[in-house]
């Protein structure tokens, strides 16, 4: 994670999606005169930013939420008053596919609007057999009619819904139907690429995790997990020896489990957006786990009740500023390591020949900046497989210290 790779004054070749050349215009034009040419001078083109981590389809927000935590409500005590994940489930529940395509795919065109090409989703808040198909149905219309890159996770272990925690075998009886009944549907229609479980004391125990886990990989699904984020309960070390693709959140790792991911090919997702939103104090130890040799991607967690932001590029600045991460590795934490969280690391991430055209440019003369201008909207393009995710605005015309732009590019 120590270098970007950074080029200057470098062009970039694009044909039928894929990135063909990289080089100087001067090298490239001859090479592909017919090329529709697009002017990046004056701003720095990244990988299309990936996002590995996301709750992005849901009904309301939950904004009265934060200011009870700020008079110093708990959660306990913000879920009696109707808030909480129940309260998204509930509502979740309560529409219908329409909807929450609609409302998605609005905010699909956000996160794009800051750099972002590629997106993970989960589902977890229909927690019912019928929602959590509903939810996943609607993930995968956004694959097929979003321009952006959507990747579909089964989430269906979120969390214990009200129905099923009178007692603990009801507890049991819904671990069943995870099991046994939805996870042989989810397989069946083919609607996700991934199974996560919110692996925490009092949620899922390392047990129970690994048993959906496991059910999940028999069916064909890539693993990932929600690990540590509030106890060292051993979530990391759980899917280190699954060879989950990631652990995401992090927050209380133990050694163990730093020692643990260092050592394996999973992928530490850093979540620090929550945090923040949440106005608590603890913080990921991404320092200990690049240095011990763990490969660590940043991600928005945007979702309603802890991270409700579409803009990945404040996440880089967290990265930095609250993370200790340099802008290299923030950089690739978003890029190359959020690929490899989502099992597209050789398919998105990377400005390199044979890689999907996925880009972002931004509005910036170095890369530092990036971070740096923390909650601007810099990005001024996003294309996936080359095609725009969201409108290209014409840098030359924002940007006054960029030169005139002329045809011969
Ligand atoms: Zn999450």
């Amino acid at each position: 994670m120590k270098g970007a790779g950074i080029l200057e004054n470098t062009a970039v070749a694009v044909a039928r999606g894929r990135i063909a050349a990289i080089g100087t215009a001067r090298h490239l034009l001859p090479a592909f005169a017919d090329a529709e040419i697009i002017d990046c001078r004056g701003g720095v083109l990244t990988p299309g930013l990936v996002d590995s981590h996301t709750h992005a389809v849901f009904g309301k927000p939950r904004f009265e939420e934060q200011e009870l935590r700020a008079a110093g409500r708990g959660y306990m005590e913000i879920e009696a008053q109707g808030g909480g994940i129940h309260s998204s489930v509930r509502d979740l529940r309560a529409r219908t596919e329409n909807e929450l395509f609609d409302l998605a795919l609005t905010r699909l065109r956000a996160l794009a609007s800051y750099g972002t090409t590629t997106i993970e989703i989960k589902s977890g808040y229909g927690l019912s057999l019928d929602d959590e198909l509903k939810m996943l149905r609607v993930i995968g219309r956004l694959a097929a009619s979003s321009p952006m890159r959507i990747v579909a996770t089964w989430l269906g272990a979120h969390e214990i819904p009200h129905e099923y925690r009178s007692s603990d075998d009801r507890r049991k009886e819904f671990h069943r139907l995870l099991i046994d009944d939805l996870l042989p549907l989810v397989k069946e229609q083919g609607i996700a690429r991934f199974a996560d479980v919110f692996c925490e004391p009092g949620v899922f125990t390392v047990e129970e995790s690994r048993a959906i886990l496991e059910a999940s990989r028999q069916a064909g699904l890539g693993l990932k997990i929600h690990a540590d984020e509030l106890e060292p309960a051993g979530g990391a070390e759980l899917a280190a020896s699954l060879n989950a693709a990631s652990a995401d959140h992090l927050a209380a790792i133990s050694e163990r489990g730093i020692r643990a991911l260092a050592a394996s090919d999973t992928v530490a997702t850093l979540l620090p957006g929550t945090m923040l939103f949440l106005g608590k104090p603890k913080l990921a130890p991404a320092r200990a786990l690049i240095d011990a040799g763990a490969a660590v991607a940043l991600a928005t967690d945007f979702n309603p009740g802890t991270s409700p932001t579409v803009n990945f590029p404040l996440i880089l600045t967290l990265g930095v500023s609250q993370l200790r991460m340099s802008v290299a590795e923030a950089i690739i934490a978003a890029t190359v390591n959020g690929a490899a969280a989502l099992g597209l690391a050789g398919e998105t991430g990377q400005i390199a020949p044979g890689f999907s055209a996925d880009l972002a440019l931004f509005q910036i003369s170095d890369a530092r900046e990036l971070p740096y201008w923390y909650g601007a909207r810099l990005c001024v393009g996003t294309w996936k497989a080359g095609a725009p995710c969201h409108p290209y605005e014409n840098l030359a015309k924002l940007n006054p210290r960029s030169p005139e732009i002329s045809t011969a590019g």
